[in-house]
């Protein structure tokens, strides 16, 4: 007899699971467990929206594995005391998990790693990354601080190394255990006891907008994959058109693991093979592993600059005000609203907007980028520590591979450019519906009279003068040594 329990954190699945599959392997009867650690929830910074998601996806999994045979325990408290607890009870022989690698989570990891293998054996897998942080390095050895060069060395070995795209198969059962040993475990809760959904309608409103867990995620990727992917190198610029994969969310909690996707995007055929839209989606699951080879190689950069000149940055004072019309999609330029807005509606925000959003505020409002990422953090459903940061960072060009801070983007050409009819602006804007298009990016612009009419903010601040404020206030570091 082998007890086996599996541990689930953003593994959320059956297909491409590898702990699931080893302890469907080598054991004779499976737990599969999930624990509401506390500190956990502190330590991968889990966010109001996000513990929505979490609860659809735990909800969703738990129904996949009673299709196999078992179910999802829940357990609350430390993971460790947790953990030691539940392989007492049923006398475990085997502790399996996927690891995850935020610097902090690796770091109590470890700890419960090494806790554990005094009293069973513990084995843990990559199935979060197609590529180990560790793994995708310069021939120095030292990691990439530029996505090309990394982007280049990622093909290369997806190309000549086929395993590496190898999936492992949902079990055809998964052997549960026996009625002595379910009644022996204590303070099980029902994922509805975890209480990660609010009493507010706001989630519901959220949840609207999506389909949560395996099945869904599956089928997201091959509606994408069947038309959106052909046009992507434009499409996924076009924030009215649904022109990109709306996996990251699936991909964040591991409702479908980044080997699925490119396993499904390749088709046997090789990265040099692709079509340039289809390479040009394979390297955007593959800046997701640079977000993670990032903060794995220079953790300090999850909530402090890469680049240290940024330390001595002279931020605005007293941002409160900015900062909460920012949030509520109130700033007066209207394609910064309209994402502010639609982040808030739909726990979403379109990437080309999530770029003009941060510069904003970063740039024209001169609030510091960890104020915008820890806003994000909290109303993203996809919010993941590596690819918020590395995404702030970007904005605020003090990250690796970064814009330059000088490049600060106009929202009313962005607007102009890609939202050019302002379908996506009247969509969330809806006090701009009858504005003409010529002036739906810069209502200010209208006549007096038609102004006034709007019930609309006027901007916050000039974008001129803010944006010159801003490059001055560049200027004071600029000469500054970067590292
Ligand atoms: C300021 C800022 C903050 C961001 N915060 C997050 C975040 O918390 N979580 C998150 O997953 N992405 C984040 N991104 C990256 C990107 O905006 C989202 O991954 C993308 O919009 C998700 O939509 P999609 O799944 O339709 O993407 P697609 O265009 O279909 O891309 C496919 C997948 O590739 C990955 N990907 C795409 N672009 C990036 C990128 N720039 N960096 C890392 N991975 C990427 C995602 O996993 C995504 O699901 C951020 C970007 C910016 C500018």
């Amino acid at each position: 007899m082998s007890t086996g329990i599996v541990w689930f954190r953003q593994d959320l699945r059956l297909t491409d699971n590898p702990a699931l599959q080893k302890a469907c392997d080598e054991c004779t009867t499976v737990v599969c467990v999930f624990i509401d650690d506390p500190l956990e929830q502190t330590l991968s910074q889990l966010g109001e929206a996000s513990r929505v998601w979490l609860h659809h996806s735990l909800k969703a999994f738990d129904k996949s594995l009673r299709s196999k045979g078992s179910s999802l325990v829940c357990l609350t408290g430390d993971s460790r005391h947790a953990l030691e607890r539940l392989a007492t009870e049923l006398s475990a022989t085997h502790i399996y998990w996927n690891r995850c690698y935020d610097p902090v989570t690796i770091e109590r990891d470890k700890g419960i790693k090494t806790a554990l293998k005094e009293i069973t054996k513990v084995e843990t897998f990559n199935a979060m990354l197609v590529f180990e942080p560790w793994e995708n390095l310069k021939g120095d050895g030292t990691p990439y601080r530029v996505f090309t060069p990394f982007w280049k060395a990622a093909a290369k070995v997806l190309d000549s190394n086929v395993e590496l795209l190898q999936l492992a198969a949902a079990p055809a059962t998964i052997p549960p255990l026996n009625a002595g040993q379910l009644k022996k475990l204590s303070d099980v809760k029902t994922i509805d006891e975890l209480g990660f959904v609010p009493d507010k309608p706001w989630a519901d409103q959220m949840m609207s907008h999506w389909e949560v867990g395996e099945m869904s995620a599956i089928s997201t990727l091959s509606h994408f994959l069947e038309e959106p992917v052909h046009d992507y190198a434009q499409g996924r610029n076009i924030p009215a058109q649904s022109g990109t994969s709306k996996l990251s969310a699936h991909l964040h909690f591991g409702e479908i693991s980044p080997r699925y996707v490119l396993a499904t995007l390749f088709e046997g055929k090789s990265a040099t093979s692709l079509t340039d839209d289809q390479e040009t989606f394979a390297k955007e699951i593959v800046w997701r592993e640079f977000a993670y080879c990032l903060i794995f190689h220079f953790p300090h950069t999850i909530d402090q600059p890469l680049d240290k000149r940024f330390a001595k940055f002279e931020w605005a004072k007293e941002t409160k005000e900015h900062e909460r019309r920012w949030q509520l999609g109130q700033t007066g330029v209207p394609i910064v609203d309209a994402g502010m807005r639609e982040l808030y509606a739909t726990g979403w925000m379109h990437n080309r907007v999530r770029m003009v959003v941060a510069s904003y505020l970063i740039k024209n409002l001169l609030v510091p980028w960890q104020v915008g990422e820890r806003w994000f953090r909290n109303t993203l459903v996809d919010a993941d520590l590596a690819s918020n940061a590395m995404g702030w960072q970007w904005s605020a060009g003090s990250g690796a591979d970064a814009a330059p801070f000088f490049r600060v983007f106009n929202p009313v050409l962005q607007g102009e450019k890609f939202d050019k009819s302002g379908a996506y602006v009247r969509r969330w804007v809806p006090e701009l519906s009858n504005v003409d298009k010529k002036f739906v990016h810069q209502p200010w612009a209208l006549p007096e009279a038609q102004r006034k009419l709007l019930d609309y903010p006027e901007p916050l601040v000039d974008l001129k003068t803010s944006r010159v404020r801003a490059l001055d206030t560049f200027q004071k570091i600029k000469g500054t040594k970067k590292v």
